[in-house]
């Protein structure tokens, strides 16, 4: 340990070192010059980041649980029993992919719903293990870790898989990290967290779902997963793939200039197996009767008497999203959030009989009120429709059939979520009601009817990036269908049937959707044509926060470049009791860009700011 390196701070700043650990590996250079470049790229403080990246148990100075230090990984990782041989196309991506072994090189794995990605990432990672290196395994959410741990374990039976991710107990995280660290576990599989754990024989990076906006944290380091994921295989020299059906205008744009290499699996896997055929219900010929058009009940009639699963879609949790009076225009809201409060039925605790109201946006619940507050009406309605409505309208409908309900409220407890998923994969569940936790990269080989119910909101939205997204999710949830021999049917209600992206959807052209998108994003001028960062303030007043905002910008000098627009509220302006603005500033230069944003954060983290909260946004993705 070196004790002479002089510090350029003064003394009174510094502080006295307790103790080092000695029960954890030591970490790289290459690691710290990771969470250099991330500190800086996203205007965090250096030690913040560091210590916001490591498991809790190692952020104090006690000694290490025995359990999580004596968990010893062995490997033998030349076992390779893969479940299919691969198709022509498949064999292909691999051999490209694996040419680059040994440096870097960024390919974006653009395959069909069902065109077997997941085979791909085995053989690559196969070829990675013979070579004794690390292969880290990125995805967007906790829910699609079991699936493909199992897939891991069968085809890698020798070898040491690690799970990193905040779902874990404190322990077992800890465990999978110092095997990380170590380089004894060979595969690390995760959510965005890992990419930041230490990798001595990193190898490859596979990013599956590339194009999910979940990689994005939005809190502390408000790092893009999917970004630092592939810095850091620069870092490495070591190939990265961004696996996904639908990629980001981003990752697509990046092909487009020659960052990326495409590569394609342009066909299902399953000898047969076609894309679903996508038809457009239009909400106002067929009128619908509580939520659903006559076409899509019959749909799913048919197939309950054939046996086939339905997969019924609606973002919108809770039972209905207003509870209102009829008689003088009441509707329950949040006191906390300029937002609307969630009614939510009794089913999940059944010491409220009458179910509660739940803000979505602060978590603030309050009981259902037996009488308008207002006007004392005492017959209030719910309106319009969540998750659990229709699942107590298909209940009814439909009682004989098997029903299940899929989103966040259903899935508190994830052992619960992973028993439901396995029984609709065995094909235990005849309905599935869900969110777009349904949507993201599972596989019921029973399915063969996709039912959207209402995509419209995304389509109003003022959001830049609502038709991506709404694309993404949509040929994502749309892609669970038909994935075996039986051919599958997607039906999407909707009041606007003529909408360019339906169309799209129904061709399943995402290259023709990306590129109109992206010729709108080119002449408004919006990312991926320019960067973006956004400055956010929040206090109990408006004014307090726009008023930061107005002067934080007068403070600094704007260089050539850069433009900095006035501060706006966001669209739901009070959150939690904080009313919330942000300013956004763009550059078509990125270093211009950072400069800017770098001199404004300096200058901000100097002055003390009591009255307002804040911070920086680099590449924000979300804007409400
Ligand atoms: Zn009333
Ligand atoms: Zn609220």
């Amino acid at each position: 340990m070196q004790t002479d390196t002089p510090s350029q701070l003064p003394r009174s700043k510094l502080k006295s070192l307790l103790a080092i650990r000695d029960d954890a590996p030591r970490l790289s250079s290459e690691w710290l010059e990771l969470m250099r470049f991330l500190a800086s790229y996203y205007q965090r403080p250096l030690g913040e980041s560091v210590i916001g990246s490591l498991p809790p148990r190692l952020r104090s100075v006690k000694p290490l649980p025995r359990k999580a230090v004596a968990t010893s990984m062995a490997s033998s990782p030349q076992e390779f029993k893969p479940a299919h041989t691969l198709t022509a196309a498949q064999a292909d991506v691999v051999s490209r992919a694996s040419a680059s072994l040994g440096r870097f090189e960024a390919f974006l794995l653009h395959g069909v719903t069902g065109s077997g990605k997941t085979e791909v990432y085995l053989h690559l990672i196969a070829r990675v293990l013979e070579r004794g290196g690390q292969a880290l395994v990125i995805v967007p959410e906790i829910s699609l870790t079991p699936q493909l741990e199992t897939r891991f374990r069968q085809t890698f039976p020798g070898a040491a898989i690690a799970l990193l991710h905040s779902g874990l107990e404190d322990v077992a995280r800890t465990s999978s990290w110092l095997a990380a660290a170590r380089g004894d576990a060979s595969i690390i599989l995760g959510t965005r967290l890992a990419v930041l754990a230490p990798l001595p024989k990193l190898a490859l990076v596979l990013i599956d779902e590339e194009h999910d906006t979940s990689f994005k944290q939005q809190e502390g380091l408000r790092y893009s997963g999917r970004d630092a994921a592939v810095y850091r295989a620069k870092l490495a020299g070591c190939p990265v793939l961004l696996g996904t059906a639908t990629p980001s205008l981003e990752s697509w744009s990046n092909w487009q200039q020659k960052r990326y290499v495409r590569l394609e699996l342009p066909e299902r896997a399953v000898p047969g197996a076609r894309l679903p055929e996508v038809r457009v219900l239009d909400l106002r010929r067929e009128t619908p009767e509580q939520g659903f058009t006559p076409s899509s009940v019959s749909a799913i009639a048919a197939r309950l008497e054939r046996g086939e699963q339905s997969l019924i879609f609606l973002n919108r949790r809770g039972y209905a999203p207003v509870l209102a009076c009829e008689a003088c225009g009441w509707a329950a809201g949040c006191a906390r959030c300029s937002a609307r409060m969630v009614m939510h039925a009794a089913a999940e605790r059944s010491r409220e009989p009458h179910g509660r109201l739940r803000c979505h946006h602060c978590g603030a619940e309050d009981a259902i009120p037996r009488a308008c507050p207002t006007c004392g009406n005492v017959d209030l309605r719910p309106m319009g429709r969540g998750t659990q409505r229709i699942e107590e309208t298909l209940g009814a409908r439909f009682p004989a059939a098997r029903l299940e309900r899929i989103d966040r409220d259903s899935a508190r407890r994830r052992s619960d979520l992973n028993r439901t998923l396995e029984r609709a994969q065995r094909g235990e569940i005849d309905i599935l009601v869900g969110t777009q936790l349904l949507a993201k990269g599972h596989d019921f080989p029973g399915l063969t009817l996709v039912v959207v119910l209402n995509a419209d909101t995304a389509l109003l939205s003022t959001d830049y990036r609502a038709a991506e997204r709404l694309f993404a999710v949509l040929e994502q949830v749309a892609g669970r269908a038909g994935r075996r021999d039986r051919p599958g049917e997607v039906l999407v209600q909707t009041r606007y049937p003529e909408h360019p992206l339906f169309a799209a959807l129904a061709r399943h052209d995402y290259a023709g959707f990306a590129q109109s998108q992206l010729a709108e994003r080119k002449a408004a001028g919006f990312p991926p044509y320019v960067f973006e960062a956004a400055l956010r303030a929040e206090a109990p007043k408006l004014e307090t926060a726009m008023r930061f905002l107005r002067e934080a910008a007068r403070r600094v000098d704007r260089p050539e470049g850069v433009q900095v627009y006035d501060p706006v509220p966001h669209v739901i302006t009070r959150r939690a009791g904080y009313e919330r603005a942000q300013l956004i500033m763009q550059s078509s230069s990125r270093p211009a860009l950072q400069a800017y944003v770098g001199a404004l954060g300096a200058q901000l983290f100097d002055a003390a700011h009591r009255e307002v909260r804040w911070h920086l946004d680099v590449d924000p993705i979300e804007f409400d």
